[in-house]
Order: C-alpha cells, then structure tokens, then sequence
C-alpha cells in the first residue's frame, strides 16, 4: 500500500492525540489539534461505543502513525520482531521503532519532525559510522554516530545551528554541535518515552 499523502492533522483528530507531523506547528498555537480536538467527520455525536477489536486497532494505528506514517507491512515485521527478542514485546517494540535512523534525527533536534528527517535521509545528508545511509528506516544501535556528510553541512548555517539547539535532544542522544555530529549514547528506558500509547493492546491486535 502507498503511504499516506492526505492532510495529516486530520489523522491527530482521528487518533484523539497530537502526533507531531508537522514539525515545529505542532508545538505552535496553529496546530490544528488543540484548536478543535474532536474527531474529523459529520457524525462525531452519532458514533456507538467502540470495540475491543476497534481499541486494539485504534492504537495500532496511532503508533504507526506516531512513528512517522510508518506502512502495514513493515510495522507487522517490527512486531514479529518484537516477539522473537523474548523479554516484554511491547517494550522492545519500542526500542525498534525508536532505533530508526529518522526518528533518532528526530528526537536528536536535527529535524523538526520524522517526516522532515526521512526527507533529509533520503537525499542521502548522513553518514552512519562513517558510511552513508540513506534508508529512514536504518536501524541504529547503542554507540552509533550519525553525522552530517561533508558536501551537506552547507545546509547547516549558523542561525539553522541555533534552531536545532533550541530542541533540546532526548536524554539517551548526545550531540555535538561544532561537528554536526549525533551519537545514540543508549537505548531509552520505557518510563523516559513520552508516548501515551498502549502497548500492549497492539500485539494482542496481531495475536488475534
Ligand atoms: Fe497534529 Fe501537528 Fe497538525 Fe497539531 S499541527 S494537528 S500536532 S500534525
């Protein structure tokens, strides 16, 4: 299936969260979520009470959302994934999807938001290790750096280092601004991710 192209702050109305699309609008008073926080569509009053089938779905697509619009075939991989890892499956399901090369750039200040990031891998601007990755979905590991390859730190002016300061990086990413340069210190711990999404309601969705 294609990815998702429609308007996207539609689909934080539909998931009842903000899911941080837009970059920075989403923490602006524009963000259309907190201007009208209902779902999208005629009927929002009519609807009857959702399922247990229709929860676990809910947040199944909220994750996959969340994490960048990320499609069907590939989100069921991570999970089987997840499952083999042994240990608590939801926990490593996050730990996959927060290991991406385009949500590392993310939560590290570089991008204003995993879409923005995924653009800027494609166009081939990093290297992993010293070798260039241009595959959002490249799976990072504790102790990895990414950097800005030489021919693109022309996009990095100044004042866009300054931008990117301001976005302060998560807790388990350690950047260094003189070089352009992003280590992924460690894996984060459940407790320090701030998504309120329920985990375990996703694999029973795929245990079904
Ligand atoms: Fe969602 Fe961002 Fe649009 Fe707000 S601005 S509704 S958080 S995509």
């Amino acid at each position: 299936m294609s990815r998702y192209t429609g308007p996207v702050c539609r689909l934080c109305r539909r998931e009842g969260m903000k899911l941080f699309l837009k970059g920075d609008r989403c923490l602006s008073e524009k963000c259309s979520f907190d201007k009208r926080p209902t779902p999208p569509g005629m009927h929002i009053n009519t609807r009857t009470k959702t399922s247990e089938y229709g929860l676990r779905l809910r947040e199944k697509q909220k994750m996959k959302r969340f994490y960048g619009l990320i499609g069907e075939r590939q989100f069921r991989r991570y999970v089987e994934l997840a499952e083999k890892m042994g240990g608590v499956t939801g926990d490593n399901l996050y730990f996959l999807l927060e290991r991406r090369l385009d949500n590392v750039l993310y939560r590290s200040g570089f991008a204003s938001s995993r879409q923005e990031a995924r653009q800027m891998i494609s166009h081939g601007h990093f290297n992993v290790n010293s070798r260039r990755v241009s595959i959002p979905s490249y799976s990072v590991k504790p102790g990895d750096v990414i950097s800005v390859r030489e021919n693109s730190k022309g996009l990095f002016s100044p004042e866009y280092v300054e931008v990117i300061k301001e976005r302060t990086p998560a807790p388990w990413i350690y950047v260094d601004y003189d070089k352009l340069e992003i280590k992924f210190d460690r894996l984060p711990q459940r407790e320090e991710l701030d998504v309120p999404i329920r985990e375990n309601l996703i694999i029973e969705f795929y245990s079904r």
